[in-house]
């Protein structure tokens, strides 16, 4: 019987551990900045081409409950640090893997776990207090960002998407509030930074001779439009009175839109309505030179009042005065834009314009700008770096090597392999740029230990070399994260000991 039950825990485990190593493995040539690409592709024929590790692991069909909980872990990356998702998922694969060998050995799961445990956690107090790096000036700021960059379709314009990102996260405060919008047609260099707000939205009631630009503009958080409910209400009315109704509610209608053309004193201009308007008061207000943009989304409206200083009206009776400010009127791929400029010095309101080839490019220079708009905000944030090219990994590896002895007992044995895990990173940077990765881990390892503290994989010309001189930095928080979400997912797949099938939900 008990040979029974430890049959199908090591069979769970063995499943378990095979599927999340496969998973990582599909991953791993995507790693570092000679990492490949992946084309996928579902049952209609629709493609996606990347190189980011998070977005492969959402796209392809993973089945098997060990494989999920790995693509999960690149999803907890990428919501906490945007980047660095292949590196978690390739590290968990690693240690994953190291684990066969520990077993073999005779270690029991748990005290594997507990040494990976103690691992993870010695080697981020580590990397906190003495890797990391306080990020002096922009410079550095920029160099994180093209790190995040290289290896991606972006890296062709490196200078300038760093340079752009930096800018948008510099005014916006931080990425989530940099607005993007991508515009197919033209090259990743045609991309820019708006200082404004982009409405992918046009005017209700327009002429071919209508200008492109506009000087003035207000903001309506209700509608001009009979009330729903009114519509359903069921009133028994002769033909007369119907008439004398229908117009009741059109003249109501149109002495409130007068309020609007009365604040704009007779100036062409722009109002912006988050309900609908009634296409009676649209006319009405066309011919008194005020377009409609009816149904403008909430995100919208509030980031319009941040970026003119605007007031947003909650009633047309509450309306004061227009907003000056310029809006310009454009088609991109047939759809009408409006580009509402900033217009004070303070706005924060940046919004990304991104340009690429087709919409399969396009999207992919979106998830780049996503990564490096995510670290460079992160920089900013708190200002902590390390050195890239998995030179901060192999750090940690070296110091974890000569302190496993302390805790002593069998979990140095897990702290030594977690070591050996940590260098995967570095090892599959060289090896995906067609170095052999021992020789380069073994000369990583040697110049580390001779206090040559920034070296790195040379994917260039094989070996290693200052990655610091290459300006090849990330922020410190992503190191962190990658190393303890790796720890905590393989930690948790070491735990399961058997998969049962849970009754479907009917
Ligand atoms: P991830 O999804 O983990 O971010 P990437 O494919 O973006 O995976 O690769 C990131 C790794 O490549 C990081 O460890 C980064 O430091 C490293 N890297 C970036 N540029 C260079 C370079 N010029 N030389 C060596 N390593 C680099
Ligand atoms: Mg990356």
């Amino acid at each position: 019987m008990k040979k029974d039950t430890e049959q199908t825990r090591t069979n769970a485990q063995a499943m378990n551990i095979r599927a999340a190593r496969t998973i990582a493995e599909t991953v791993k040539s995507t790693l570092g900045p000679m990492g490949m690409d992946k084309m996928l592709v579902d049952g209609h024929g629709n493609v996606i081409v990347t190189n980011d590790g998070a977005t492969i692991l959402r796209e392809v069909d993973v089945s098997h409950p060990g494989g999920k909980m790995i693509a999960e872990v690149a999803k907890t990356q990428e919501n906490l640090c945007y980047d660095g998702t292949t590196s978690t998922v390739v590290l968990s694969g690693a240690l994953l893997g190291h684990t066969e060998a520990l077993f073999a050995k005779g270690l029991h799961p748990n005290v594997i776990c507990r040494g990976y445990h103690e691992a993870s956690q010695m080697a981020t107090k580590y990397l906190q207090d003495e890797i990391t790096m306080l990020a002096e000036g922009r410079d550095e700021t920029l160099s994180v960002a093209k790190t995040a960059i290289t290896g991606k379709t972006l890296e062709h314009s490196l200078d300038q998407v760093a340079e752009l990102c930096v800018s948008a996260v510099e005014q916006a405060g931080d990425a989530k509030s940099v607005r993007v919008v991508s515009f197919p047609g033209g090259s990743v260099n045609d991309s820019s930074l708006f200082n404004g707000v982009i409405v992918s939205k046009d005017f209700v009631i327009e002429d071919e001779s209508d200008a492109s630009e506009y000087y003035h503009m207000m903001l309506i958080n209700t509608g001009l439009d009979v009330e729903k409910n009114e519509e359903n209400v069921q009133v028994q009315l002769d033909a007369q009175s119907y008439s004398t109704y229908k117009s009741a509610g059109k003249a109501d209608l149109i002495s409130r839109a007068k309020e609007i053309v009365d604040a704009f004193k007779g100036k062409v201009g722009i109002v912006f309505v988050r309900d609908g308007v009634n296409d009676h008061v649209c006319a009405y207000l066309k011919k008194n030179g005020i377009y409609v943009v009816r149904r403008t989304p909430e995100s919208a409206m509030r980031a319009m009042k941040r970026a003119t200083n605007s007031v947003i009206y909650q009633t047309v009776d509450d309306i004061e005065d227009m907003t000056m400010t310029k809006v310009v009127r454009e088609m991109h791929n047939d759809i009408w834009y409006l580009f509402v400029h900033s217009n004070h010095k303070e706005s924060k309101e940046a919004t990304l314009i991104l340009r690429g080839a087709t919409t399969h490019t396009l999207e992919e220079v979106e998830r780049g700008f996503d990564d490096a708009l995510g670290v460079v905000s992160m920089v900013i944030g708190d200002e902590k770096v390390v050195v890239g090219g998995g030179n901060a990994y192999a750090r940690m590896a070296v110091y974890l090597r000569q302190h496993a002895a302390q805790v002593g007992g069998r979990a140095q044995m897990a702290i030594e392999a977690f070591a050996d895990a940590l260098e995967t990173i570095p090892a599959t940077i060289a090896e995906n740029a067609g170095h052999d990765p021992l020789d380069t881990i073994l000369e990583l390892r040697h110049r580390l230990m001779d206090g040559d503290l920034t070296v790195g994989p040379d994917v260039e010309n094989g070996g290693v070399c200052d990655m610091l001189k290459l300006g090849v930095l990330e922020p410190a928080e992503l190191v962190r994260q990658a190393v303890l979400s790796a720890a905590e997912v393989t930690n948790a797949i070491l735990r399961i000991d058997d998969i049962i099938a849970r009754r479907g939900v009917e």
